[in-house]
């Protein structure tokens, strides 16, 4: 009798699928994927894989950018319910309001964002190129959706630019609280603190290293250091430790858990790879209009 996995993938050949998986699922999925990534990654592969189906391991906007630059594809969602609650945090009529007050402005959003407010938007960023686009836009506005705290932390950064922000934010990241960071630090001295942006400025200020989940497993990874304070979704510590065994992860006591992420089990994609249930849907229109954000953020991320 096969266990599941190697039935996984049987399935997989057989529908000439790929699996593609975010650090936040669980560490099984993580293992049986075939590429394993930050957002912008999963993204990149979505566009340079052979494959006829995506199994993408992941919420909602995932599957929904994967379709966007793939709309040939299939592609399937392990469940369909997994969506990111900050992804709806922004509507197009607030967008639309913020066009009509302000010119020159550039409205940009976290590819933690609907189809709908791609197509609305004029570039998409992901937390790990989100600098280096918005610095490399011309416009001195920047409408920032829906995260305030990464619109905040880039903002910091570019002084130049006006910033509008807009109330969206991550529930598990903003959750982090500054005083948590502060006692692990007293528990564990000399530990690097290395914090995502999704969390809020008081918890920033205290990195060392600020970055997407693929920055933080390379900062921990290269350096010499052996104690990190990890400040994002619990997920990511599969992937620390296959890559760092010997080193220590000390992670808030309140751990930080995102439960979308986590209703993605090897049951639920043996069952799309089995029924191909879950196919991603867009309106074509709408996807045709926010492919062009996605394509112009992965044109000037390079
Ligand atoms: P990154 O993996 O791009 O850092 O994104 C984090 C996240 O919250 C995804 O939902
Ligand atoms: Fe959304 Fe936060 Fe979960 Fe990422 S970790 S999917 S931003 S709720």
């Amino acid at each position: 009798m096969k266990d599941i996995a190697e039935r996984i993938e049987a399935l997989k050949k057989k529908n000439d699928a790929v699996i593609l998986a975010h650090y936040y699922v669980d560490g099984a999925v993580q293992k049986i994927a075939d590429y394993v990534g930050d957002s912008y990654y999963l993204s990149k592969v979505a566009t340079e894989t052979p494959n006829k189906v995506i199994v993408l391991c992941g919420v909602q906007f995932m599957g929904e950018s994967a379709k966007i630059l793939n709309p040939d594809k299939t592609i399937l969602l392990p469940d369909a319910t997994a969506d990111c609650p900050m992804a709806h945090m922004v509507t197009p009529g607030e967008i639309l309001a913020k066009r009509e007050e302000f010119e020159d402005l550039a409205v940009v959003c976290y590819i933690n964002s609907t189809a709908e407010i791609k197509s609305v938007s004029d570039v998409c960023v992901t937390s790990s190129n989100a600098l280096k686009i918005v610095k490399a836009l011309p416009n001195k506005n920047i409408f920032f959706v829906p995260d305030r705290n990464l619109g905040c932390y880039i903002a910091g950064q570019l002084p130049d630019k006006h910033f509008i922000f807009n109330d969206g934010f991550c529930h598990v990241h903003d959750e982090i609280t500054k005083s948590s960071i502060e006692a692990l630090r007293a528990r564990h001295p000399g530990a690097k603190v290395l914090v995502h942006p999704e969390c809020r400025q008081e918890v920033t200020a205290l990195a060392d290293y600020v970055g997407s989940t693929s920055g933080i497993i390379d900062f921990a990874t290269k350096g010499e250091a052996t104690d990190f304070i990890i400040a994002t979704e619990e997920g990511i510590r599969h992937e620390l430790m296959q890559k760092n065994p010997d080193k220590h992860f000390h992670f808030p006591d309140k751990l930080p858990v995102c439960p979308d992420m986590k209703k993605i089990t090897l049951e639920k994609v043996e069952h799309v790879l089995l029924t191909l249930e879950n196919p991603v849907h867009l309106d074509k229109e709408q996807a045709v209009k926010a492919e062009k954000s996605l394509r112009k953020m992965h044109e000037i991320a390079g």
